[in-house]
């Protein structure tokens, strides 16, 4: 066993650190976040199934998705559980578990909507707060390193150009999804620009992230760099002390 392995072996299973991992849709965050919580013995929290859990019972009420007065009204009487699964979260809307609902272009586009919203964006923010209270987590969004666990551990902000991202989105989609390459890329274009330009939390690296973009690496590649940053953070004298 090398002396990384040595180190990082001590620090599990009780590691409570936070690792927070931002970026654009399509960047691989997902991808990463599993692998690093598997790697490291983290628990892997995806914010965005929260939106778009929120997101879906907003649909299924037919609220417009435009105006933040039914939507705050609406997230008072909602609970949202993320349980972790093999593959993603297992998401529970009022303990149904919706989570083969949420992945499809009206769900998307509207999690999108709704997460502009600062009364709504606060509410989901305690709930991630709360959820990762404890450390021991993987937690990936829009906003983790900057307002949601800004004294996180670790910070990555994953980024990668538009059509890679696109084109990587195209790709888990399959066939079965009879969309086109540059649909996806439109629409991937048309969150990251909301998801940027909203005034509340709006997309951005922390000062302290470590930038890691991804457009010339495969995705085994970006899942190495990114399990590199977290090593050397964690060995780093003065976590150790810490922890
Ligand atoms: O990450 P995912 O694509 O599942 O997120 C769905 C939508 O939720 C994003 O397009 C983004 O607008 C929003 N979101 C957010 N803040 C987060 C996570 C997701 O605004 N922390």
């Amino acid at each position: 066993m090398s002396a990384e392995e040595s180190s990082l072996r001590s620090f599990e299973p009780g590691l409570k650190i936070i690792v927070a991992i931002d970026g654009p849709a399509g960047a691989g965050k997902s991808t990463i976040a599993r692998h690093l919580a598997r790697h490291f013995g983290l628990l892997n929290l995806e914010t965005g199934a929260m939106y778009r859990a929120f997101a879906l019972k907003a649909l299924r009420a037919e609220l417009p998705l435009d105006e933040s007065f039914g939507l705050v009204r609406l997230a008072a009487e909602t609970t949202i559980r993320l349980e972790p699964g093999e593959e993603e979260n297992r998401v529970l809307l009022d303990g149904e578990d919706v989570t083969g609902l949420l992945r499809n272009q009206i769900v998307t586009d509207a999690a999108s909507r709704v997460s502009v919203f600062p009364a709504v964006r606060a509410w989901m923010v305690r709930l991630q707060q709360q959820l990762g209270a404890g450390g021991g987590v993987v937690m990936e969004g829009r906003d983790i390193g900057t307002v949601v666990f800004p004294h996180a551990e670790v910070k990555i902000f994953l980024d990668a150009a538009p059509e890679v991202r696109g084109l990587r989105r195209f790709d888990q989609l399959g066939p079965a999804a009879a969309v086109q390459p540059e649909e996806v890329i439109r629409d991937l274009r048309a969150r990251d620009e909301r998801d940027r330009n909203r005034a509340d939390s709006p997309l951005k690296p922390a000062p302290d992230a470590v930038l890691l973009d991804s457009t010339h690496m495969t995705l085994e590649q970006a899942v190495e760099a990114a399990e590199a940053i977290v090593a050397a953070q964690l060995n780093q004298p003065h976590r150790g002390e810490m922890l």
